[in-house]
C-alpha cells in the first residue's frame, strides 16, 4: 500500500480499539489508554419491536425487574451470535462509548474483535459485518485464546510451546501456541455459566428450593471451589420453597457447592486434558517448563489453579487481571499489527476455494 501523509495523519489520530465480545462482559481497550469500557453483554429490548431500549450495565439492572413488554437478554449467550440485530446494537453502543472519549474528533476507528475459537464463517462474517456497521473503518477478527495469550504476556511468537485456557461464561478455550501458530485448540460450551445452572439443579434437587441465576452466580464466587479449601465456608441462600410455594431459605457449604459443580469442572478439566493429549513431546516437555496459564473470569474459580496443577501434572497459574486479558491482547496485536498479522483470522471470500 501506497504511504500518503494523509495515512499518516489518519494513523495518528484515529483510535485503535481492541475488542473483547464476551458471552458474558464486554472489554474496550483503547491504544494509549488501556480498558476504558467493562460492562455485562447484556441488552434490554421491546419484545414487540425488539428495539433496544438498554445495553450493557443499565440493561443487566433491569434483569427480573422488567415489564411484560420488555425483555433482557445475552446476545452472545454460547459464544456465537445468535441475535444478529441486537449484537450490532451493543457494538455499535460500545464502539460509539469509545470514540466519545477522545478529546478531538477523529475518523472512524480501527478495531480487533476477539472471537471464539472454532466460530463458523457465518458467525464470523456476522461479527465482522456488526463492527462495519457499527462505524468501524476496518475491523480485524482474532480468535480469543490467542487474543488472551497476548494479553497474558506469553512469548507466543517465539519457539517453544505455551499453553493458554480461557474459561469465560458461555465457552472454554484451550489453545496450545508455539512461534505465532496454535499447535492445538479445543473449544467448550461449558463454563461459567453452567456452573451456576449446576448450582440451581443441585439445590432444587436436594432442598427443594428454587434460587435465582444471580444468587447461584454469586454464590459460586463466594463458596465455588475446584479443590478443598483450608477452611470450608457456610452461606445463606433464599428462594422459593417448591413444596409450600413459600419463601424460604437454607444454610449451605463450600462442600456441597464443590460437589454440585464437580461434574462440569470435570469436563473442563478433560478438554485440557485432550488438548495435551494431541501436543507432540517437544512442546509437551517445554508446557512442563513453562505451564499452564489460565485466563477469562471462569479461571478465578477458587483452587482451580491447584486442582489442575494436580490433574494435570503441569504447573498451572492465574494470568494477571484474567478478566481483560482478551482485550488487552487484542490492543496488543492492534498496536503491533505488523509484527502480529498472521494471528489475525481471515474471512473466506465468496469466490475463493476451500481449502
Ligand atoms: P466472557 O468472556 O464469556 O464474557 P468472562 O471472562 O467475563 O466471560 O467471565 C465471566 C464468568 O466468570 C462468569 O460465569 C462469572 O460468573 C465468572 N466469574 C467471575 N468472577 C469469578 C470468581 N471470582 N469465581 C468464579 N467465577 C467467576
Ligand atoms: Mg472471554
Amino acid at each position: 500500500m501506497a504511504f500518503s501523509p494523509f495515512d499518516w495523519l489518519l494513523g495518528y489520530f484515529s483510535l485503535d480499539i481492541g475488542i473483547d465480545l464476551g458471552t458474558a462482559n464486554t472489554l474496550v481497550h483503547v491504544k494509549g489508554k488501556g480498558i476504558v469500557i467493562q460492562e455485562p453483554s447484556w441488552v434490554a429490548i421491546h419484545k414487540r419491536t425488539r428495539e433496544p431500549i438498554a445495553i450493557g450495565s443499565a440493561a443487566k439492572e433491569m434483569i427480573g425487574r422488567t415489564p411484560a413488554d420488555i425483555i433482557t437478554l445475552r446476545p452472545l449467550r454460547d459464544g456465537v451470535i445468535s441475535e444478529f440485530e441486537i449484537t450490532q446494537a451493543m457494538l455499535e453502543y460500545f464502539i460509539a462509548k469509545a470514540h466519545q472519549q477522545s478529546i478531538v474528533p477523529v475518523p472512524r476507528p480501527r478495531v480487533v474483535i476477539g472471537i471464539p475459537a472454532g466460530v463458523t464463517e457465518v458467525e464470523k462474517r456476522a461479527v465482522y459485518d456488526a463492527s462495519m456497521a457499527a462505524g468501524a473503518r476496518s475491523t480485524y477478527l482474532i480468535e480469543e485464546p490467542v487474543a488472551a495469550a497476548l494479553g497474558a504476556g506469553l512469548p507466543i511468537d517465539k519457539v517453544g510451546g505455551n499453553m493458554i485456557v480461557d474459561i469465560g461464561g458461555g465457552t472454554s478455550e484451550v489453545a496450545i501456541m508455539t512461534m505465532g501458530g496454535v499447535v492445538s485448540s479445543r473449544s467448550l460450551r461449558v463454563a461459567g455459566d453452567e456452573l451456576d445452572e449446576d448450582i440451581i439443579q443441585y439445590i432444587r434437587n436436594k432442598y427443594n428450593i428454587l434460587i435465582g441465576q444471580r444468587l447461584a452466580e454469586e454464590a459460586k464466587i463466594t463458596l465455588g471451589s475446584a479443590f478443598p479449601l483450608s477452611e470450608e465456608k457456610t452461606m445463606t441462600l433464599r428462594g422459593r420453597n417448591l413444596v409450600t410455594g413459600l419463601p424460604d431459605s437454607i444454610e449451605i457449604s463450600s462442600i456441597e457447592l464443590r460437589d454440585a459443580i464437580s461434574n462440569s469442572v470435570q469436563t473442563i478439566i478433560d478438554t485440557i486434558r485432550d488438548a495435551l493429549d494431541e501436543t507432540p513431546p517437544e512442546i509437551l516437555a517445554d508446557l512442563m517448563d513453562n505451564g499452564v496459564c489460565l485466563a477469562g473470569g471462569g479461571s478465578l474459580l477458587q483452587g482451580l489453579d491447584k486442582r489442575l496443577t494436580e490433574e494435570l501434572q503441569i504447573n498451572t497459574w492465574l494470568a494477571e487481571d484474567p478478566i481483560s486479558c482478551v482485550a488487552r491482547g487484542a490492543g496488543v496485536a492492534l498496536e503491533e499489527m505488523d509484527k502480529w498479522n498472521g494471528l489475525f483470522v481471515g474471512l473466506e471470500r465468496k469466490s475463493a476455494p476451500r481449502e
